[in-house]
């Protein structure tokens, strides 16, 4: 019996074992038919973000960042926080989630002070912030 996939990354229609697409040559995940001990870690065999939310994925997490940087530290701490570097899925380290609940706690801080050099510090911080998140390989 032969059976057809959407690719994950062109959603071109390809052969349920093709390692890769040949269309797009994104790398597909064969879960349902790799026996357990040949599956790769989720992370580091998915192309797409497929089924992870929408607010654990880079743009969206630098966008609530912006906006209102502590519920990403909310999210940091309830998950797993996601982006793409060179085809795969991969997770921001423990350092980074470190670094976004400090400067959480301290934009809070800033917002609840008149100091206004304070104030401008924390927006250059938290656009300085979101670039490097932007950048990460
Ligand atoms: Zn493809």
């Amino acid at each position: 019996m032969t059976n057809f996939v959407h690719c994950r990354g062109c959603g071109h229609q390809i052969h349920e074992t093709a390692p890769t697409c040949p269309k797009c040559g994104a790398p597909q995940v064969i879960a349902a038919q790799a026996a357990p001990s040949a599956m790769a870690p989720l992370a580091s065999s998915l192309a797409s973000y497929g089924p992870i939310p929408w607010y654990r994925q880079r743009w969206a997490l630098i966008c609530i960042f912006l906006l209102f940087a502590p519920a990403v530290a909310v999210i940091a701490w309830t998950g797993e926080l996601y982006y793409i570097a060179r085809g795969t899925v991969k997770t921001f380290p423990k350092s980074v989630k470190v670094v976004i609940t400090g400067m959480a706690i301290f934009l809070l801080i800033a917002a609840g002070s008149d100091e206004e050099a304070l104030q401008g510090f924390a927006g250059m911080l938290l656009i300085g912030m979101a670039i490097g998140l932007s950048l990460r390989k």
